[in-house]
């Protein structure tokens, strides 16, 4: 909160300082609930220091509903200040406000300075309620990826990546507009090329091509003993699919995480599958890859919760045995399988290193191992990113 209200200041400050234009006619508008200094900038096409200078408003948050402002020049858009300018008075204000968190040491306010940043450089290329698109260019097969749009609108945008749907979660009212994220997961089989993001407000549709780079993954061949081979019936694999992908396609609400997840396990087990190795079972094609990361561990080694959610399967399952999935929100779904047994059932809240239960090798496994396989909107993505990073 004291990083908001100095960010606050020094935009103020900063925008006091930048340079005048001549006053026009005389248009005023009654303040409503629910607008920000910002909203009625836009609204009227004028840059919000303006605003805030022709009021003499030297806090953009102490605005009140049914306070009559001056709209500054309104009816005098050749006079206006261009686009141009208004955006690099925007970057000097983001530089200014970088400044001064560096020189009070606020190195580590970078995650709060990336999602003020975007607020501070509105993109005029886009149309309107959008204010904002920030998204990767590239994503590594398997990756996750994130898309934030900022909005002058409260209303939760739609949208598309590689004909997936998009689900857009709101991140709350900002000093500027509303923002909203989207998880971009990808798949280790996913084709790599430039794919098209597009993102809807309503009416208004914008878009960005995001390239799709292939990742490094090996080819693994499995011999399945004949005891196992009955698992691999099509019927048996598919009722347990079906069931899997309509929990998994399920959002519950907004993350239950605030940090990196934590391994599942205790530290000293050796990684012994990664996330990604193309699969082909008793010599037939390479059809699927292997959706999560593996440890070597003894059946009786205790699973961990890697981060908070809430149990929302917890029994055996034909195929992947002894199954546990916690659901992190925002269709973020940790799975494992194979356990020798469960400590936990559905409804449980559980918290990051909580025990789920044991490893083991129920089901279509060959030995005893830690199966963890994260979920993003039913796409199995390299769960080792979110031990690395903090989403969204
Ligand atoms: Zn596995």
């Amino acid at each position: 909160m004291r990083h908001l209200l100095l960010l606050s200041l020094l935009l103020v400050l900063a925008l006091r300082a930048a340079p005048a234009r001549a006053q026009g006619g005389p248009v005023k508008y009654t303040v409503q609930p629910g607008d920000t200094l910002l909203l009625i900038a836009q609204r009227f096409d004028v840059p919000v220091s303006l605003l805030a200078q022709a009021n003499d408003i030297t806090d953009p948050n102490l605005i009140q509903v049914g306070q009559t402002l001056v709209i500054p020049d309104a009816a005098a858009p050749a006079s206006a200040v261009s686009g141009g300018e208004r955006l690099r008075l925007l970057m000097d204000v983001s530089q200014a406000v970088r400044a001064h968190l560096d020189a009070f040491g606020f190195g580590a306010a970078s995650g709060l300075l990336r999602r003020a940043m975007p607020l501070l450089t509105r993109d005029a290329h886009l149309p309107r309620p959008f204010i904002q698109l920030d998204a990767p260019d590239a994503i590594v097969q398997g990756k996750t990826g994130v898309v934030w749009i900022t909005s002058l609108t409260p209303f939760t945008p739609t949208g598309a990546f590689q004909g997936r749907k998009l689900v857009f979660i709101g991140d709350g009212p900002s000093l500027l507009g509303y923002r909203f994220f989207a998880l971009l997961p990808t798949g280790a089989l996913d084709k790599p090329g430039l794919k098209k993001l597009m993102v809807h407000i309503g009416p208004a549709t914008t878009e960005k091509n995001i390239e799709i780079e292939g990742g490094v993954y090996e080819t693994q061949h499995i011999v399945l003993p004949p005891s196992k081979g009955g698992l691999l019936a099509p019927d048996k694999l598919k009722a347990e699919r079906e069931r899997l992908y309509a929990l998994w396609r399920k959002v519950s609400g907004p993350p239950r995480w605030t940090k990196p997840f934590r391994f599942p396990i205790a530290e000293g087990f050796p990684r012994t599958s990664p996330y990604g190795t193309r699969r082909s079972y008793n010599g037939g094609p390479v059809s699927s890859f292997h959706a999560g990361s593996d440890w070597g561990a003894p059946s009786g080694a205790p699973i961990l919760a890697p981060a908070p959610g809430v149990i929302v399967l917890a029994e055996p399952l034909f195929v992947r045995g002894g199954a546990v999935i916690i659901d992190h929100g925002a269709g973020v779904y940790s799975n494992f399988w194979h356990m020798s047994q469960i400590d936990v059932k559905p409804g449980d809240v559980v918290q990051m290193g909580e025990q789920l239960g044991l490893v083991g090798t129920t089901g279509l496994s060959t030995g005893a191992h830690l199966h963890w396989e994260i979920r993003v909107n039913a796409v199995a993505v390299d769960p080792m990113q979110w031990t690395e990073e903090t989403f969204p």
